[in-house]
């Protein structure tokens, strides 16, 4: 299989990235000289033991976390903090409570300075996409987990970002509602071609959703290792993403 490139946009290289915390005058490191290049429309999940620093990394991803050292590069630009080809899912959606779904998803596009006038219009379309059409004028207090989260992803995708980066997103869900949305996470990430990437630490969504694993040690001596896994999928992918 061979990896056909429709579009350079979203295309991620980690460039000598290490970070350390410092805990009680101690220096704690978290990530020693890691270097990855994420492919334009590529899901990869993070998974690693807890603290191997999984959402360190994501959040240096994000631009919410700065690196001691090293380079994160966007279609081969450094990042200098949060940017709009960014969007960032967390465990917990966060919904204002006294914003309706569809104002709680057109917000989050305001605050990016995003067109006021279209914000609602587009809102609208990417609570449709996430099976909430009935919903928007709903309260998040009248949502399940699931549906808050499923609001959480509309209003990432409502920035259209070309980079999707998810913290555990399915971390607070109960089974059932969890393999649901990780069907709808696969369909949504195909359908809107963004690249992916994923903290986990369920090494089975990460086989499920991914293209490839990226393992962190737990031993900061030792190196991240990335695993391919589109041969082992169980499942067809986009014909447009690959071809034989
Ligand atoms: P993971 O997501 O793999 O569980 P984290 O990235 O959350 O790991 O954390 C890695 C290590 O860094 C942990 O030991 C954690 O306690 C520490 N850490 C993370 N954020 C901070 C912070 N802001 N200040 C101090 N230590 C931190």
């Amino acid at each position: 299989m061979e990896y056909v490139q429709t579009s350079r946009k979203g295309e991620i290289a980690l460039r000598d990235l290490s970070k350390s915390f410092q805990i009680s005058g101690r220096s704690l490191r978290v990530l020693r000289n890691v270097n990855l290049d994420i492919r334009s429309g590529e899901c990869l999940a993070i998974v690693g033991a807890s603290g191997s620093g999984k959402t360190t990394l994501l959040r240096i991803l994000a631009g919410l976390e700065a690196a001691d050292a090293g380079t994160v590069l966007i279609d081969n630009e450094p990042i200098t903090g949060v940017g709009n080809e960014r969007a960032v899912i967390f465990q917990e959606p966060r919904l204002l409570p006294w914003l309706t779904v569809l104002e709680n998803v057109a917000f989050g596009l305001e605050v990016r300075g995003g067109d006021a006038r279209h914000a609602k219009e587009r809102a609208r379309h990417y609570i449709s996409l996430v099976g909430l059409a009935e919903f928007a004028d709903a309260y998040p207090k009248q949502l399940s987990g699931g549906m808050a989260q499923r609001v959480g992803i509309a209003r990432a995708l409502t920035v259209q970002p070309e980079i999707l980066l998810l913290d555990e997103p399915f971390g607070a869900l109960d089974a059932m509602t969890k393999l649901t949305m990780q069907e709808e996470l696969e369909r949504i990430w195909r359908d809107e071609n963004v690249t992916m990437v994923l903290v986990t630490h369920d090494l089975e969504e990460a086989i499920y959703l991914a293209d490839r694993v990226l393992v962190l040690p737990k031993n900061k001596d030792g190196h991240p290792k990335t695993i391919e896994i589109d041969l082992a999928r169980p499942r067809d992918r986009s014909e447009t993403r690959f071809v034989q």
